[in-house]
């Protein structure tokens, strides 16, 4: 399996994972001619395609829901809930023939990856988080959650790959120009992980297996790149495990997992 970060950021988040026969996107907030040209700019052939799951309904992950449902033949994976708002939302109706219904907690076989949606604490219908695994290897993408929880962690052991949330610096959140409502979605417990969360989460989840850990839908308001980094760099310090930041702009290349 590979994996690569689309687009990651409150402008939209995108990541794509593949067996290099079939590939599986996790959210669609980008537009369909940035995925293709963003997955083409990795030299991943974007007609390799074939569904994208979504993680909740937040417009930076379901943008090019409509567009996707006209112009594709992909297959949309996501739970009643989240689906029902999708349609609610974008006013489509996805017919049954393109759905794969998920269920939180339980585990979906698609075209031989193990799809596993797991709840998160975010102010959605029914946010969740996923890990897959294919062709032997484990990868988890986690944003948009308020808080670390056991039941988390607990679906982040023995990774390869993890893809995490670092949202906000929360010094730099609290002294921001964001609004006194809105800073306080954001530091709630369904709101965004915080570096200083990040950290505590990653901790957690060290094994001797994890490889690779790409930070994900940083603020670009409320966070600095740099506090990121260094939050996780020491957390990971004592191992050989890669860090990588995913990025609102461009598509960034991992290496092939087990390489
Ligand atoms: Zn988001
Ligand atoms: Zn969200």
């Amino acid at each position: 399996m590979r994996y690569a970060a689309l687009a990651s950021g409150s402008k939209g988040n995108c990541h794509a994972l593949t067996d290099g026969q079939r590939t599986l996107l996790v959210d669609a907030g980008i537009s369909l001619k940035q995925i293709r040209a963003r997955l083409t700019a990795l030299d991943w052939d974007p007609g390799t395609v074939q569904g994208v799951a979504f993680t909740h309904e937040h417009s930076d992950h379901i943008a090019a829901a409509p567009v996707l449902l006209r112009n594709t033949a992909w297959t949309f994976l996501a739970t009643r809930e989240t689906l029902a708002a999708i349609q609610a939302i974008h006013g489509i109706e996805i017919p049954a023939s393109r759905v794969v219904l998920l269920r939180a907690g339980h585990a979906t076989d698609w075209n031989g990856a193990r799809v596993l949606p797991f709840a998160i604490p975010h102010d959605a219908s029914d946010p969740v988080a996923y890990r897959v695994e294919w062709q032997g290897h484990a990868v988890a993408v986690v944003t948009d959650l308020g808080q670390p929880t056991a039941l988390v962690a607990d679906h982040c052991a023995g990774l390869d790959l993890l893809a995490l949330e670092a949202n906000h610096d929360v010094e730099m959140l609290r002294n921001g120009d964001y609004p006194p409502s809105l800073k306080a979605r954001i530091l709630s417990r369904v709101g965004h992980l915080s570096n200083e969360s990040m950290g505590e989460l990653l901790a957690q989840v060290l094994s001797p297996r994890l490889r690779t850990v790409v930070l994900a839908h940083l603020s670009e308001q409320n966070n600095d790149p740099d506090l990121a980094r260094f939050t996780a760099s020491e957390v990971l310090k004592h191992t050989t495990i890669t860090l990588l930041l995913a990025s609102q702009q461009m598509p960034l290349r991992v290496a092939p997992l087990g390489e």
